[in-house]
């Protein structure tokens, strides 16, 4: 495999997923400024480099696993000069959708191509290579890039234009996040009612009010073993991540004139949530809307 990939931002995500792209054969640049995130790089067998312009210099597809918009922006602006004309960018990172067609509209000035191609999966799915890929950008880039994301993931799908893949993610988000408190007010309304947890299971899973937050990540524990209500709210999906999802949401339900009053009401509860208990899993928020429904 002669395709020389460019790593940018090593974290819980882009460290496992530029050691898949190791195993699967490729020549993985990586970069990222953390000491620790780049002895892992090393360890797992990419070729650590000191800047980020000498990871893209030397690549054909460059990829980035980053915090935030800003500083996906920042990055495209410091090393799109560095690239050899016509490099792919490939921006994996969850980030506003106006951000992502900006980066876009950045690397086509610049002469170059480029993707955005957030993921859902979680750092599990990152580890094991079964990432579903949300991807935004023209039909032959998506192309070109396909056999790359096939390795880290294990569903890829090409959902529109510039900026398509990021929407996507975060209308899938703002859904989740909807449905969980939907689900949590149910089941909180249920307990002051006398319905147990096992019942309200037994009739809704398979009843008109069934959704993915109850059947597979229920958010009390007993009916389904593996959610992370079992563990005491350990993260599965952090409240952190979920209420950044849901700001990017509520951003672009403003931006685009859109009347979204449940998910501006989302962002809101995850919002407040966050500043207590940003760690624990999102499905917490049982929890929360328990204690203030005491009394
Ligand atoms: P993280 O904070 O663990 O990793 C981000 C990495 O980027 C860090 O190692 C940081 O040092 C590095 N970085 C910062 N600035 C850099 C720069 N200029 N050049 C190179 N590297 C730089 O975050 P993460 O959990 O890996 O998440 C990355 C992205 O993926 C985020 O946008 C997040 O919303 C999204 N995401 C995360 C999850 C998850 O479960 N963690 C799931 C889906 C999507």
């Amino acid at each position: 495999n002669n395709t020389k990939v460019g790593f940018l931002g090593l974290g819980h995500m882009g460290g496992p997923m530029a050691a898949n792209l190791v195993k699967a054969g490729y020549d993985v640049l990586a970069f990222d400024p953390v000491p620790a995130a780049q002895d892992q790089a090393r360890q797992d067998g990419a070729t650590v480099v000191a800047t980020a312009a000498e990871a893209v210099s030397a690549s054909d597809i460059v990829i980035t696993m980053l915090p935030n918009g800003r500083i996906v922006l920042d990055l495209y602006n410091e090393v799109l000069s560095a690239a050899k004309p016509g490099t792919l960018f490939v921006d994996c990172s969850t980030i506003d959708v106006a951000d992502a067609k900006q980066a876009a509209e950045l690397a086509a000035a610049a002469g170059h191509r480029a993707l955005d191609a957030p993921v859902s999966g979680g750092v599990a799915g990152a580890a094991a290579g079964t990432l579903t890929f949300m991807v935004g950008g023209a039909d032959a880039d998506f192309a070109d890039t396909l056999p790359l994301l096939e390795v880290m993931g294990g569903k890829v799908v090409h959902c529109g234009g510039a900026g398509v893949g990021q929407a996507a993610k975060i209308c899938n988000n703002m859904l989740l996040g909807i449905s969980m408190i939907g689900l949590s007010e149910a089941i909180v309304l249920g307990e002051k009612l006398g319905l147990t947890h096992d019942k309200f299971f037994d009739v809704v899973s398979t009843a008109s009010g069934q959704s993915w937050a109850l059947t597979s990540y229920c958010p009390v524990p007993g009916p389904v073993p593996t959610s992370p209500a079992n563990n005491d709210y350990k993260p599965g999906f952090a409240t952190a991540l979920m209420n950044k999802d849901l700001g990017l949401a509520a951003n672009a339900l403003r931006a685009n004139g859109v009347d979204g009053q449940i998910g501006q009401l989302a962002a809101d509860i995850y919002n407040r949530f966050n500043q207590d208990e940003a760690g624990k899993d999102f499905s917490a928020i049982v929890t929360d809307i328990r204690k203030r429904s005491e009394g």
